[in-house]
């Protein structure tokens, strides 16, 4: 199975808003399944029209520190902690661990073995539904509070690659963190979405980066290109100086927040995007080594 991650260095730039049209569009002439990696906000089940999941699992991804009795000789671990989780309870004579600041790294229970036990929290739920354009939809959500985004993001990644699909097509979270690193690990390419903001292309060049260590082909796709063209042109000069693919500019339009209100692709809103999505569509499948038939545009 091979897999195109779609992520961008800044939020709110439509990345989940494109996966969702790509993804239907795919789905058209290719076996595939869709993740939502964006474990802190996941909304492309949303996007495209799911609104309950027909499976839903609790799964535990990460552990915690907890305080026993025998913890009252370890007060030397109070001021150890990076994450500043543990505090000293007069009142019992013992260490108190603050469970939303513990990222469980276990340092403090090899300062005190016999006081401390890692314990296993359950920190996400895992959905599984079937969308309405003949693909099955993974996506993971992290409780309130909880850490271990990135192993949440490995283990939905890990269920759907067991599904009979040719492609998975990823939406990675916006950022250079866990879920995002986690998101681009094992991809065979990545098309990472921008808007003709400074921000936004410093933020690009920042998860560019992060594309570029793991050696993850990737081209570029700039959304709302229209709302600053000066800018957008500096985008592709920096792809064309850079040597990066560039997959394609899709207009600004107020049709993509229609479409959200409704809950569907931009691409069933209205069909006039349709021919700007299967160019992008053409070269990534072209850049990820597909045979594929072309998309007519
Ligand atoms: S496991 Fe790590 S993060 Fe949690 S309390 Fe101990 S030292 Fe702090």
């Amino acid at each position: 199975m091979k897999t195109i991650t779609i992520l961008s260095g800044k939020g709110g730039v439509g990345k989940s808003s494109i996966t969702a049209s790509l993804a239907v569009l795919l789905a058209e002439k290719e076996k595939i399944v869709a993740v939502d990696c964006d474990v802190d906000a996941p909304n492309l089940a949303l996007i495209l029209g799911v609104e309950k999941f027909d499976k839903e699992k609790v799964i535990s991804t990460n552990e915690k520190a907890f305080v026993n009795e025998k913890a009252k000789d370890c007060k030397e671990i109070v001021n150890m902690c990076t994450f500043s989780a543990i505090s000293w309870n007069r009142k019992k004579g013992l260490p108190e661990i603050n469970k939303f600041l513990c990222e469980g790294c276990g340092a403090c229970q090899l300062l005190c073995p016999q006081g401390i036990e890692l314990k296993k929290v359950k920190n996400a739920v895992i959905g599984e539904a079937k969308t309405d354009y003949g693909f099955s939809l993974i996506s993971g959500q992290l409780k309130m509070g909880e850490s271990g985004s990135g192993k949440v993001v490995d283990a939905i990644k890990r269920k759907a690659s067991k599904f009979d699909a040719d492609i998975m097509i990823a939406d990675s979270s916006a950022g250079i963190g866990c879920p995002v690193i986690a998101s681009i690990r094992g991809s065979d390419f990545v098309l990472a979405v921008t808007e003709p903001t400074p921000s936004a292309l410093s933020d690009l060049k920042r998860s560019l980066q992060v594309v570029e260590h793991f050696r993850v082909p990737y081209g570029i796709v700039i959304n709302k290109y229209d709302l600053n063209k000066k800018f957008s042109k500096k985008i592709e000069e920096f792809a064309k100086q850079n040597n990066i693919p560039f997959l394609g500019r899709i207009p600004y339009d107020k049709k993509f927040v229609e479409a959200l209100v409704n809950l569907q692709p931009v691409i069933k809103q209205d069909e006039k995007f349709k021919p700007i999505f299967k160019k992008i569509l053409n070269k990534t499948i072209k850049y990820l080594g597909v045979k594929s038939k072309n998309f007519e545009c």
